[in-house]
This record gives structure tokens, sequence and C-alpha cells, in this order.
């Protein structure tokens, strides 16, 4: 079987009976198997998905199936399945199966997808290497002595090695971007808001988004278009409504884009990927659209206030891993205190205990103002220039990484300095705007390279249509 790019392709094979459902999804198992040493999936799920191909199938054949009917897709291993295992790739949630499906789950399965498995990530959505998993890391399908990019990485190269068509992932600082950049394939982050965040395993929640692999401009819309809206599980959804983002991809209009000059211009940004940047710059100039360089000396502040606002929200949210309401239990402890202290120890990993440590340092008494309400402010002020670069352009253009995937291990170490590669995706999640990665080509040793525009809040129409001009 052929790799498919978009839905597209495989509802007009199914609609003419030249492909079954069934037969498609063996294809990705095969393929599952044949790259299992990329480690992309913590789990296939092979029966659900079995009953599901035959139920599907079955409305096909009557002309009853949904949008998404010939739709296989992966889900992070962070986004709740009923009766499924879900582990956030932590040894915390090992064997815990999830009593409920997240709204996300629930809305692809509404439209007939079909759920193949969950992907491996970083423990908790913490990293940008897939390395923090306890399920060791995801290699890059282009090199497999490479990571994947993080923390959705196995989502990422489940659709780089053609595992599935599609796949979900969570961005809470450019985890869906940063991979997508990092593996050759479009990855998009919606505005926080657009889509529900009930049944996904907190990270920080006043970032966390959950956004989309894919390999087509056209499957990420329409997966935007089934997944976004209101819910009354998630009180922080936009009621706005969701517009038609599949009818609306042809935009011939000029627009007007800013690029950070600070974001090109730095010296620890990759030559290769510099200049493939300045070449879609070129490109979109020639076919008539502005661009021009403002400047954003917020830059520098980004990751720290990331990772301050961040690892304070994280050390809230996983305070419910306990050892008494679910997760992880230290059958030995003596007391309570005990039983807290060693389940929590043995349950999570070096890198989410060090987020821990740090949220509950800047949130406690005496450094709460001088770090989490300082961080707060810092956040206003970025929000209110990005408000101020929209009021004049439509669209923002940057890197997506500092450089391509680098080789694993090399960020094992140091972990300022996977903080400081979070450099161009935390702005997005910052000022809770979208943004999509887009591929654009290959450097000198076959690793892809990507390119990043963010748009305003709520203008994902805009954007997947612009989008289509540079992939
Ligand atoms: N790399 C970032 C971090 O480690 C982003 C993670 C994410 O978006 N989940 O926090």
């Amino acid at each position: 079987m052929k790799k498919y790019n978009s839905l597209i392709e495989i509802q007009t094979l199914l609609h003419s009976k030249a492909l079954l459902l069934p037969d498609l999804l063996d294809y990705y198992f095969a393929q599952i198997e044949k790259n299992k040493d990329l480690n992309a999936f913590n789990e296939v799920f092979f029966d659900s998905a079995k009953t599901q191909a035959k139920q599907v199938q079955e409305k096909i054949n009557k002309g009853i199936a949904g949008k998404l009917a010939g739709l296989v897709i992966g889900i992070k291993d962070n986004i709740c399945y009923q009766g499924h295992q879900v582990s956030a790739s932590s040894k915390m949630l090992e064997n815990f199966v999830s009593p409920y499906s997240a709204t996300v789950v629930q809305r692809l399965l509404q439209e007939d997808a079909i759920i193949i498995g969950r992907c491996n990530c970083d423990e908790f959505a913490m990293g940008g290497s897939n390395e923090t998993s306890f399920y060791g890391a995801v290699k890059n399908a282009a090199n497999p002595q490479r990571v994947s990019g993080g923390s959705s990485g196995g989502s990422a190269v489940a659709v780089q090695a053609d595992m599935c068509l599609a796949s979900l992932g969570t961005d809470t600082g450019g985890s869906v971007r940063q991979p997508a950049a990092f593996c050759g394939v479009i990855g998009l982050k919606p505005s926080y808001g657009r889509i529900s965040r009930y049944g996904v395993i907190a990270y920080a929640s006043s970032f966390d988004q959950v956004g989309t692999f894919t390999s087509s401009i056209s499957d990420a819309a329409l997966l935007l278009e089934v997944l976004a809206g209101a819910d009354e599980f998630d009180s922080t959804v936009a009621s706005l409504p969701v517009q038609n983002y599949t009818q609306n991809l042809q935009d011939t209009s000029k627009k007007k884009i800013a690029v950070l000059k600070e974001t090109i211009e730095n010296e620890a940004l990759d030559a290769e990927i510099k200049s493939s940047i300045l070449q879609t710059i070129e490109k979109l100039k020639a076919q008539g659209h502005t661009v021009d360089y403002v400047d954003f000396d917020l830059l520098d502040y980004l990751v720290p206030t990331y990772y301050v606002l961040t690892t304070a929200e994280a050390s809230s949210n996983l305070s419910r891993y306990d050892g008494v309401h679910y997760g992880h239990r230290n059958l030995e402890a003596k007391n309570l205190n005990d039983l807290y202290k060693t389940s929590r120890a043995e349950g999570f990993g070096e890198e989410v205990k060090r987020r821990i440590l740090v949220g509950t340092f800047v949130l406690s008494a005496g450094y709460y103002d001088a770090y989490y309400q300082k961080a707060q402010k810092v956040r206003r002020m970025i929000k209110d220039k990005m408000d101020s670069i929209f009021q004049e352009y439509d669209f923002v253009l940057s890197p997506v990484a500092p450089t391509v995937a680098f080789p694993i291990g090399e960020h094992e170490k140091d972990p300022i300095k996977s903080y400081l590669a979070d450099i161009y995706t935390v702005l997005a999640n910052l000022a809770g705007i979208p943004a999509i990665s887009l591929p654009i080509g290959t450097d000198h040793q076959n690793l892809p390279l990507g390119i990043q525009l963010m748009a305003n809040s709520f203008q994902e129409q805009a954007l997947l249509a612009f989008a289509k001009n540079i992939s």
C-alpha cells in the first residue's frame, strides 16, 4: 500500500470500494511493526481499533459514516480513552486504565475516526526530546540516532513513518510544533481555549492545548473543525463559533507578515534553518505579501517566564499523584507521610521532580512576589506586545527551534540547554495564540527543517489558509 497524505485520498478510495477500512488498518499495524524500534507507540489498541474498523466499514457501506471515516489516528499517551490505559509515559500511572474519554476522543469517535494506539511522549509532557519518557526515547525516522523532539515525540514519528495518517499531541510550550519540525510533518497548536482539555492529563493548565500532527493542511483543518468548540466539561473553552476551516482554505489576498528580528538575528539559530527561512521570506515577497522585520525586545524573557509559570502550575496539578487516590503506591510505607513521600519519589522521574521542586519554590511564601507574580506581569507584557503587533500584521513568522533534531543524549546532562531550546515556541503559549509548524525541506544531513507561523487568537482559519502558501 502507498503512503496517503490526506484523508480525502483515502475517502475517495473507500467510497469507490477500491479500499476497505480493515485492510487500511492492517497496513498501519504492519507499519507500526516494521518501525517498532522507533518506539513511537506505548501501546497499540489492536482489539478496539479492529472492532471500530469493521463498524465504520459497515457505516460506509450504508452511506452513513461520519466526517472522519477512514482516518486512522494515534493519540498522545496523556489523553484519556475510556477502558484504555493512559500513562503520561510515567511510572506513576503504569497500568492505569481511564474510566472516561477526553472530549477530543469522544469527538473523534463520533465522527468515526479509528484510534490505533497511544503514542510515547515525555513524562507528563515535560521535555523537548521525548527522552524523559519512562518508556525510553522515541527515535527520529529521518535518522534513528536523533531525537524525535518532544514532548509529543511519538505522535510526530507515528505520522512521519506512516504508522497512522494523523495524531493528536498536546502543546504547552511547543510540544506539537517542535517535534513536527524535527520530523518534517505539520503541527498545529490552536489558540488557548479553542479545544477542550477535558480528559487531557494536566501539565500547566493555563498553557496546555491539544494539537494535531498531519501530512496535509486539509487534514489539520478537518481535525480542528471536529475537535474545536465549547464543552460543558471545560469552562476555559471559548464559546466562539467553530468555523468551516476546510471550506475556506483558498485565500489569495495579500497579507502583512512580521518577522521578529531577534528570532532570526540570533547566534543560537542553525545556519541552514536561517537560510531556508530567508528563502521562504523571499518566496512570500515574490507572491506579493509584505514582510517586515519588527523589534521584539522581550525574547530573552520568554523562557524564564514560561518556566516559572509552568512549573508553578505543574507543582499544583501533580499534587494529585499522592499514592492514595490513584497511581503508583509504595506498599511498605508505615504512615501517611511516608506513603506520600515514597510513592512520589518512586513514581516520578527526575525531570518531573525537578519541575515540581522549582514550581513549589516559586510559589512559596517569600518568593511568590519575586518569581510567580513577576512572571505573571511579564506574561501580560508579552501578550500586550503581541496584540500590538497583530494590530498591524496578519501573521508572525519565526523559526520553530534553534536547531534540527539533535543526537539522542545531547541534552541529557543539561536541563537548561533543553529549556533554552524552547525559545521560539513558548511565545504562542504565553500569549495564547495559534501557531503552526510547517516543513520546509531538509538540511545537508537530510534532517527536516521547519518554519513557524503565528496568528492572533482564534484566527486559525486565516492561519491555515495562509499556511498553504508555504507548505
Ligand atoms: N519543551 C517544553 C517543556 O519542556 C514544552 C513542553 C510541552 O509543550 N508539553 O516544557
